[in-house]
């Protein structure tokens, strides 16, 4: 099965890789992110994301939108309920391209991280999926994320500190992120049930 991973960053992506392609997988890696910021932090991501595709011979289709300002415009409404916008902004426009290139199905290294919305990710993966006629791959990478970042240490890979929107780096450094966390999960399942 051709399969596109949308890949979050370099870190993520590495054990996703290895379990598709310990399946039978051929994988292809797509990068886009517009929830990433400053720029910055966006081109070291992206850059390591590079490196590491090109040390293992991995395909990787780079849509190099730097997107502050469409993803602050979008969300600036409910800060709280980010997390919707990000997740559909970018599994969308996987679709689309798995879709264009001749994809069997696609996934997303975001199904790695204990700390991501998994419901809300598998929900909007199978939407856009749907739209775009391209089968969505709901899989649990998260057994192994501990390792993912391990192996990504060892490789000295560059590691982020938070999870990539502005927002985010601003709750880097503070103590509230479970709170925010829990408001966050609360402010989703209301912006949800008015969609
Ligand atoms: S906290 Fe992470 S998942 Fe949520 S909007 Fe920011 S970058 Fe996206």
């Amino acid at each position: 099965m051709k399969t596109l991973l949308h890949v979050c960053c370099a870190p993520c992506s590495i054990m996703c890789i290895e379990t598709l392609k310990n399946k039978g997988h051929e994988v292809s890696a797509f990068w886009y992110n517009i929830n990433i910021h400053p720029f910055t932090e966006y081109k070291a991501r992206r850059d390591a994301m590079k490196a590491y595709a090109e040390s293992i011979g991995l395909p990787l289709i780079v849509d190099d939108n730097y997107g502050l300002r469409e993803f602050v415009v979008n969300v600036a409404d409910n800060i709280m309920a980010r997390c919707v916008f990000c997740y559909r902004s970018r599994l969308e426009r996987t679709a689309r391209e798995a879709k264009e290139k001749g994809f069997d199905a696609f996934t997303t290294s975001l199904l790695v991280s204990p700390y991501q919305n998994r419901e809300a990710i598998i929900k909007i993966g199978r939407e856009v999926g749907e739209k775009y006629g391209v089968e969505f791959l709901p899989e649990d990478f998260r057994p192994f994320f501990h390792e993912g970042q391990d192996r990504a240490k060892e490789l000295d890979i560059y590691m982020q500190k938070y999870c990539g929107c502005i927002f985010s780096e601003e709750e880097r450094f503070s103590n509230r992120r479970k709170k925010e966390l829990k408001r966050m999960a609360a402010a989703q399942r209301e912006a949800e049930q008015k969609q």
